[in-house]
């Protein structure tokens, strides 16, 4: 796939976020660049090192609006997406205005930012990406986010979906309860591993898995899906 060439600035300041983005965005297959203060960030974009810019409001020097608002004033069309604090729906506003091309509120869990870097990649036709996902009976549209099996609908909740995703973007990798963990729920969620059964139990009765099971549990590591096509 073209999109996994594709690199990835963060403008972050906050270690936490910066280590759960590299993480994930590497795990993933895109090169990631780190900038932890806005001046850098700014001159690396200005420098077209990078393919898509994750931006974060604020930041030791210039804010992410500012940031922002200077790339576009300079004519620069690289996709943007701001990260912004849940309690200010004030700063969503202004980072749209200010020219960011979509937003995602903190805490946010990985699925959730992957999904909008997928669909900007996209829009911005940086990618032409596969749209639906096979394994055995069961169909996945990532856009319109419809699942079938056998040609039946099934209803998921958002993160049953998201689950399901996953396993179907990368068939016969073994997750562990913490990287599912992670990955679905957020790096600051707090709960326990089991939150990861409980969900992975509501989706296979949801899409019926039987033995041989579509999602397999690999004793002592995880979770992993199986499949036959051997993709
Ligand atoms: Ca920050």
């Amino acid at each position: 796939m073209v999109e996994k060439t594709a690199r990835i600035l963060v403008i972050e300041d906050e270690p936490t976020i910066i280590e759960f983005l590299r993480t994930g965005l590497t795990y993933e297959g895109y090169t990631v660049l780190i900038a932890s203060e806005g001046r850098e960030g700014l001159l690396r974009a200005q420098r077209n090192e990078a393919d898509l810019i994750i931006l974060d409001l604020m930041l030791p020097d210039i804010d992410g609006n500012k940031v922002c608002r200077k790339l576009r004033l300079e004519g620069n069309k690289i996709p943007i997406i701001m990260l912004t604090a849940k309690t200010d729906i004030h700063d969503k506003v202004t980072g749209l205005d200010n020219g960011a091309d979509d937003y995602i509120t903190k805490p946010f869990s990985f699925e959730e930012l992957i999904a909008r870097i997928r669909a900007l990649l996209r829009r911005t036709g940086h990618v032409s990406e596969t749209i639906l996902l096979e394994a055995a009976d069961i169909i996945l549209n990532t856009e319109s986010m419809e699942v079938t099996k056998s040609g039946n609908p099934v209803h998921l909740t958002p993160k049953e979906f998201s689950l399901l995703e996953l396993f179907m973007r990368h068939p016969k990798r073994v997750f562990t309860r913490e990287t599912l963990l992670n990955r679905i729920f957020g790096y600051d969620f707090i709960g326990d591993t089991n939150t990861v059964d409980v969900h992975i139990s509501h989706l296979r009765d949801k899409i019926r898995d039987k033995p041989p099971k579509l999602i397999r549990t690999v004793y002592g590591s995880g979770y992993a899906l199986h499949c036959e096509q051997g993709k």
